[in-house]
Order: C-alpha cells, then sequence, then structure tokens
C-alpha cells in the first residue's frame, strides 16, 4: 500500500538547526508518528508565515509533505508556545532538560502517545510549581517506564527475592535493585536509602504530574533519588545529559 503524499500531526518542537540561507530543520516529537526531522522552507525569513514557529518547546498542528530526504512542513499552526516556562532561567532549563531527554529517548518515526502526554504534562507542571523537582524526577521514571528501562524497585534484579526493608542496594547498569548478597560483576553498586526507594516507588505509582502528591521531601533524599535516576538515564543514554549542567547553574546562581 502506498502511503499518502501529505499527513497531518500534532508535534513539540525539541530542537532546530539551520539550513541553507533561510531553512530550519526541526526535530520534533509527534503524537502521531514518533520524533520526526521536518524541513521548514524558508523559515527563517521575516516575511514568511512559519517564521518563530519552529522554536524549541512550541507546540504546532502541522500538515507535512512526504520529501526524498526530509519531510516538508506545508502548514503549521502554534497551539502554544509555553511561555509560561520561558519566562524565568529555572523554568526554561527545566523544560529543555525534559526536550533533550524526549529526544534523546525517541526512536524515529515510532509513535508513542504516552510518552508524547507525559510530556505535555510535564511541562505544564513546571508552569504551575516551577521552583520543584519533583515534576522531574516523576518524569525521568515514567520516561524510563515508557521507553522500556524501568528500574526495578521491588525485587532484587540478580536472585529475584523481594526485597526487605533496609536490606538493598541501586545498581544502574544492572536495572535497579540489588539485594545485599547479589553482586553482579562489572556493576556500579550505590547505596540507597529507604526514604529514597519509597520515594521512587511513589513517583511510579503515579501516572500523571498533576496527581503528584505535595510531598516535603528532604534534600539529601532528593539528592539520592535524582543521583541513582540521573546513573540510570546515563546508563541508557551513552551519554551525561547536557542540559543538567545548565540546570545546576541557574540553580547555584
Ligand atoms: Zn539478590
Amino acid at each position: 500500500m502506498t502511503q499518502p503524499r501529505t499527513y497531518r500531526a500534532v508535534g513539540l518542537t525539541l530542537r532546530k538547526r539551520l539550513a541553507g540561507e533561510a531553512d530550519v530543520i526541526a526535530t520534533m516529537l509527534t503524537r502521531e508518528h514518533g520524533k520526526l526531522d521536518v524541513l521548514a522552507r524558508g523559515a527563517r525569513r521575516l516575511t514568511s508565515k512559519l517564521m518563530g514557529h519552529f522554536e524549541p518547546l512550541t507546540l504546532l498542528r502541522v500538515a507535512v509533505a512526504r520529501g526524498r530526504a526530509l519531510d516538508v512542513i506545508s502548514e503549521a499552526e502554534v497551539i502554544t508556545a509555553f511561555q509560561s516556562v520561558k519566562t524565568g532561567y529555572q523554568t526554561t532549563a527545566r523544560a529543555l532538560y525534559v526536550a533533550e531527554l524526549v529526544d534523546g529517548f525517541s526512536a524515529e518515526s515510532n509513535a508513542n502517545p504516552a510518552l508524547f502526554d507525559l510530556t505535555l504534562q510535564t511541562l505544564n507542571a513546571i508552569a504551575e510549581q516551577p521552583m520543584s523537582d519533583l515534576p522531574l524526577r516523576h518524569f525521568d521514571l515514567r520516561l524510563l517506564d515508557l521507553s522500556g528501562f524501568l528500574p526495578e524497585l521491588y525485587c532484587c534484579i540478580d536472585c529475584g527475592a523481594e526485597l526487605e526493608p533496609e536490606r538493598h542496594r541501586y545498581a544502574a547498569g544492572a536495572g535497579g535493585t540489588l539485594c545485599p548478597d547479589c553482586a553482579p560483576p562489572d556493576t556500579l553498586i550505590r547505596p540507597l536509602s529507604l526514604p529514597a526507594l519509597k520515594v521512587l516507588r511513589l513517583l511510579h505509582r503515579t501516572a500523571q504530574p498533576a496527581g503528584l502528591p505535595s510531598l516535603n521531601i528532604p534534600a539529601a533524599v532528593q539528592n539520592e533519588v535524582h543521583s541513582a535516576l540521573s546513573a540510570t538515564l546515563q546508563y541508557w543514554l551513552d551519554r551525561p545529559v547536557q542540559s543538567q549542567r545548565f540546570l545546576d547553574a541557574t540553580k547555584s546562581a
């Protein structure tokens, strides 16, 4: 069956790069078709009706024509530019962190509507709770889950035994929690406190960031949760998360 020559989608721009004299190639996460690179011809011309539409973190309704190398935007309408997250450094840094990870974990042309919805819900949560890191940690864990990399949080990933309270450790590269008796080779094992494990389980049980309880989690526990998730993300990405440095810089500023 031949594919139609044009298609429509709702997509979020994750990043853009410049091409030719006035073109833009945008990487978008679409609900219908997964991650796509699309060419927006003339989008850098002041006179173009596409001008400014492909800034990162813009939600668009697009019509796209299939092209030989890249698909080409024929129409684009901005649904929201998420101005509420772009007004401050910290919220912008948080939103760019989300965009980088979604980009890193999404496969080209592989639709994952739940991941698309999670991404928009997380951007809204960042706007609503600009000083909280909890929506990002929820995002980290749900992203891993929706990408097929959810770390084990209840049993030992080596022997399968159910974890007993206070008798567990965490190994990002091995896939999650370990009992004290197991030590798979070539694995970096770190301690994980019971409160941190409980926060991870809570994040996993919470379907949407809007459903996150307003918890007062001690900074040390938050750091532990962040460190375990960030090691897991880095393991699967096979590189550090670039925007984390920007995010850290906004916090110490
Ligand atoms: Zn074990």
